[in-house]
């Protein structure tokens, strides 16, 4: 196969649409997904329950038995045969011959003009199908020996919960890919499955670099600033449970950067610099990328994030896998670094690490106020998602949108995506809206 080659368009070409990038991106994660697999063949990491949440689910999960694995009843009431429901007649006298608990059943047959009391999951006894609910019994009739109640408000089978119903034995019970939830360790709980077979988290390389930043701890001096885009990218990685090489600030010289390069090349499956990929400062990381890889230098029509390197590096001597490194080079600017990882960067290593979900959800606000917007980009303004006295979603923009301005991003709780072609918004239009948080 022809090795892929992001080297278009050049940084003079007119800027990339993000769609066509996210394309670019996704083609090249599904090449290295079929090199990684003729290379070798999946392993999976055998997990214990309670450390699997939000990991990746590697393969099937088979389900071992029939759920539930009887038929049982639904409701607290009185179970019986629901043949007497044509019977003649309004209502339906039925005799009480015993208790069914759950986890303790009525071990005998009960016949015809019988019922047994029955508690929610308790085992069907012989000869019932249908239960009557507590509620719904004529309460003048309700001594001990006997129930009434009118035969119109049921039918056979009804309150009734059958064996497989909720999953049959051998079919999955959780799909591969699944990104697994509080839920899905239930279920493989329900199943008596203690262990899950897991991808290995990815290995994701991450250094920022740039001569005026420093690293925390030590003082400023004129000119320089804190490196903070490694802690954001250090918070977005751990949320999504991949495994951090921080190979810290690395100078803004050839032969630093190539040094580092390698080294995250040498031990990761991902490296992710952030700074250094803007036009003057891009040409020695260009020139350094043409020895190590094939990297794509692109100026994308969004706002904010507008330079982003991209590619893979090839493997290094001393590299064990003899894999492709994917690379990607964010902007430098704070929050540039952010949208761009949302962007481009979260839903390709999800791919590479296996998941069948990549893509966050979106929906749909009100703005509250105009939003200015150029048509020709896809712009990303921070924004607070709240309801208006109708209880429709809202959305009003945190204050000033420069790239550089975290706090927009630390005070905002999502984005409001302005599509490419979208001029200006005017309040109470509609507009797309990616939650930074969802209940998972
Ligand atoms: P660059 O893309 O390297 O030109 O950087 C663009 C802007 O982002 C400059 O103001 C940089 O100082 C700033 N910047 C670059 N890297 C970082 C970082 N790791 N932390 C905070 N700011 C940064
Ligand atoms: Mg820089």
């Amino acid at each position: 196969m022809e090795p892929h080659s992001p080297n278009r368009p050049p940084l003079l070409n007119p800027a990339l649409p993000v769609e066509k990038a996210r394309e670019a991106i996704a083609d090249l994660v599904k090449e290295l997904l079929e090199e990684a697999q003729k290379q070798t063949p999946l392993n999976f990491e055998l997990t214990p329950l309670d450390q699997s949440i939000n990991r990746i689910l590697g393969s099937d999960l088979l389900s071992p038995i029939d759920v539930p694995a009887a038929d049982n009843s639904a409701m607290d009431g009185y179970a019986f045969d629901g043949a007497c429901l044509k019977d003649d007649g309004d209502l339906a006298r039925l005799q009480i011959v015993g208790t069914a608990f759950a986890g303790k059943p009525f071990d005998k047959v009960v016949s015809s003009g019988q019922c047994v009391k029955i508690m929610t999951g308790a085992l069907m006894p012989a000869g019932c199908d249908t239960v009557i609910p507590q509620e719904l019994i004529i309460e003048s009739s309700n001594n001990l020996a006997t129930i009434e109640f009118e035969k119109k408000l049921l039918k056979a089978g009804d309150n009734r919960r059958l064996r497989g119903e909720d999953l049959q034995k051998g079919k999955a019970a959780v799909s591969a890919g699944r990104i697994l939830r509080p839920s899905d360790l239930g279920l493989a709980a329900s199943l008596g499955i203690k262990e899950l077979p897991l991808r290995p988290q990815l290995k994701v390389a991450i250094l920022s670099s740039g001569d005026e930043l420093r690293p925390l701890g030590e003082p400023l001096s004129t000119g320089t600033i804190y490196d903070s885009n490694r802690y954001s990218l250090i918070g977005l990685l751990n949320r999504l449970n991949f495994k951090i090489i921080d190979c810290g600030i690395v100078r803004d010289d050839p032969a630093s950067l190539k040094k580092a390069f390698c080294d995250a090349a040498k031990q990761a499956d991902v490296l992710i610099s952030s700074g250094g990929v803007s036009v003057g400062e891009a040409d020695y990381t260009k020139q350094i990328m043409q020895e190590l890889g094939d990297v794509g230098f692109w100026k994308i029509a969004m706002r904010p994030g507008r330079p982003m390197a991209f590619g893979t590096l090839k493997p290094v001597d001393g590299q064990a896998n003899k894999k492709r490194t994917l690379f990607f080079g964010l902007p430098g600017n704070p929050v540039a670094v952010m949208v761009t990882f949302y962007q481009f960067v979260q839903s390709a290593l999800l791919a590479l690490n296996g998941a069948s979900q990549t893509e966050p959800t979106l929906m749909q606000a009100i703005a509250e106020a105009p939003i200015r917007k150029k048509a020709g980009r896809t712009e990303f303004q921070r924004a607070i998602l709240g309801r208006n006295k109708d209880g429709r979603p809202t959305v009003r923009l945190t204050g000033s949108q420069g790239a550089g301005i975290l706090r927009s991003m630390s005070e905002a709780n999502c984005f409001v995506i302005l599509n490419h072609e979208q001029g200006n918004v005017a309040a109470g239009e509609w507009v797309d809206v990616a939650l930074f948080e969802g209940l998972l």
